[in-house]
């Protein structure tokens, strides 16, 4: 079994990002909005600013209350839309109960949105035009680029369909030509549908839940998820050293998808950058 390292591959997207922006006319720059303190968005924003230094970013970040009004917010987010040396604007999701999620996505301006979650993006996503990625799906296709696992002809199945993974996951396999299948938590028989799947992404957040019965001899498996078990460490869906005996590539967790994620993001700004400079 090959392990999927997306700790070393973000390392050299970093680098090849901090190289990029320093030659650029105007650095990229990145503002992350936090509302209330919920301490895994804030382990986030937090390491997003680090990205930002070592990629040679300029970043802001807004830490505003739980209660703020959402009102408060889209004026926030305005002022940022309209700023020249904002490229990208970065909500950290989940916010409070009292606001709409979509609404607030859908006050970033589509230029402007790094997370690639504005219903522009995802719908360009869709079409198959040029749009800003979701972070998370656009690591996972760079891994797989990295180890050259080619998708085409192939069987692929993830499981999970939100919006911001299992979906776009599904639409930038079917764009490479696998064969997808979205599963989900009204799926019957999910291990038979997983036993299909030459590449497999699990994105529901459920810790093994992918047991090594579920996995084709030699199959790819990546696992995008991040629980805790019962000491607090970090795992992922996939029952890690049984699915390690049967796959022949595996992420670990962590180590694997997360870093990524975060990569993208840089990579999203970045592009942001060079287009609100016309440079491409
Ligand atoms: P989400 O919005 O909660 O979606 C979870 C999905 O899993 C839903 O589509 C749900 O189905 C499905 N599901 C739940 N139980 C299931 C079951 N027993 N069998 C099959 N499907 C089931 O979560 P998300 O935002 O996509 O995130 C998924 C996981 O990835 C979480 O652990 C999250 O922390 C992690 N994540 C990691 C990164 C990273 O950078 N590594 C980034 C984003 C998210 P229904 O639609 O039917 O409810």
């Amino acid at each position: 079994m090959t392990l999927l390292d997306g700790k070393a591959l973000a390392t050299k997207l970093k680098e090849e990002i901090r190289r990029e922006a320093a030659g650029l006319p105007r650095r990229p720059g990145l503002a992350v909005v936090l509302v209330g303190e919920d301490p895994a968005s804030r382990v986030y924003v937090t390491s997003k600013r680090k990205d930002c230094e070592n990629c040679g970013f300029y970043s802001e970040e807004y830490d505003l209350l739980a209660q703020t009004p959402q009102s408060a917010l889209l004026e926030l987010v305005e002022g940022l839309n309209e700023r020249a040396d904002i490229d990208g604007i970065l909500v950290q999701l989940p916010l409070p109960g009292h606001m709409d999620e979509q609404a607030v996505i859908q006050a970033i301006s589509p230029e402007k949105d790094v997370d690639g979650f504005h219903p522009m993006n995802a719908g360009n996503l869709l079409i198959g035009r040029e749009s800003f990625l979701p972070c998370t799906p656009a690591g996972v296709m760079e891994l797989l680029d990295e180890y050259h696992i080619d998708p085409a002809g192939k069987r692929a199945v993830v499981v999970g369909r939100s919006n911001i993974v299992g979906k776009p996951m599904g639409l930038l396999l079917l764009r490479r030509d696998a064969t997808v299948t979205l599963c989900h938590s009204k799926t019957p028989d999910l291990p038979e549908m997983c036993r299909q799947a030459d590449i497999l992404i699990s994105a529901v957040g459920r810790r093994n839940l992918i047991t090594a019965d579920m996995v084709k001899e030699g199959a790819t498996v990546v696992d995008v998820a991040m629980n805790r078990d019962e000491s607090g460490k970090l795992c992922g869906d996939v029952d890690f050293p049984a699915v390690a005996e049967r796959a022949a590539f595996l992420t670990p967790v962590p180590g694997g998808v997360g870093p990524m994620t975060r990569a993208i993001l840089m990579k999203n700004t970045l592009l942001a950058a060079k287009k609100r400079q016309n440079l491409c």
